[in-house]
């Protein structure tokens, strides 16, 4: 509601409305800054919090084809909802999973714990694709032309670019799914 955690230096004066402060060696001051103070903080010393369990983020080369092999293993439920359980995948949105399973020609109903290691590390290489920075510009959904920058987010019923097929829009976990059963048959 209000207030904000500001990056500064220990060298810097401290806001009057600093309400909790972490220095580091270096020099870097963290504060939350919080004038009417109705933020609060909570120190998980035992590992015991109720924050969610957050998995291996999307852009970090530690994901990879072993992790989601044991990361999914038990998930019974399709692979498109899976890759956007933030235990599993942290930071991998509706966009980008739909896009990188498009990429792996994945099919997105496919059962979570069955996909093959091959199959996996094919998934890992479409994840790093459709999140590098050329993939992904920033706030722009079309490009120059009015065309979708997304290959199959948002294309319903157009076609597929890979194969010609028809874009189709399935509703997965309450969130729409955007594929192709024409190509994302593996
Ligand atoms: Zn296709």
């Amino acid at each position: 509601m209000n207030g904000d955690w500001e990056f500064g230096t220990t060298a810097e004066p401290l806001d009057r409305f600093a309400r909790a402060v972490i220095e580091l060696t270096d020099g870097t001051r963290i504060s939350l800054v919080d004038r009417r103070a109705l933020s609060s903080i909570m120190l998980d010393r035992e590992g015991t919090s109720s924050l969610p369990k957050l998995g291996r983020e999307a852009s970090d080369e530690a994901l990879d084809a072993d992790y989601l092999l044991e990361a999914l293993k038990k998930k019974k439920i399709a692979i498109k909802p899976a890759l956007m359980n933030q235990s599993v995948v942290a930071g991998l949105g509706n966009i980008y999973a739909a896009e990188a399973l498009w990429e792996a020609e994945m099919d997105p109903r496919r059962s979570a714990a069955k996909v093959s290691r091959p199959k996996l590390e094919r998934l890992v290489d479409a994840i790093r694709l459709v999140l590098s920075p050329k993939k992904r510009l920033p706030g722009r959904y079309t490009d120059k032309r009015g065309a979708s920058r997304f290959a199959v987010y948002d294309r319903e019923g157009k076609v597929c670019r890979r194969c010609g097929g028809a874009i189709e829009r399935i509703v997965q976990a309450g969130r729409s799914t955007y594929f192709c059963s024409s190509c994302q048959r593996g």
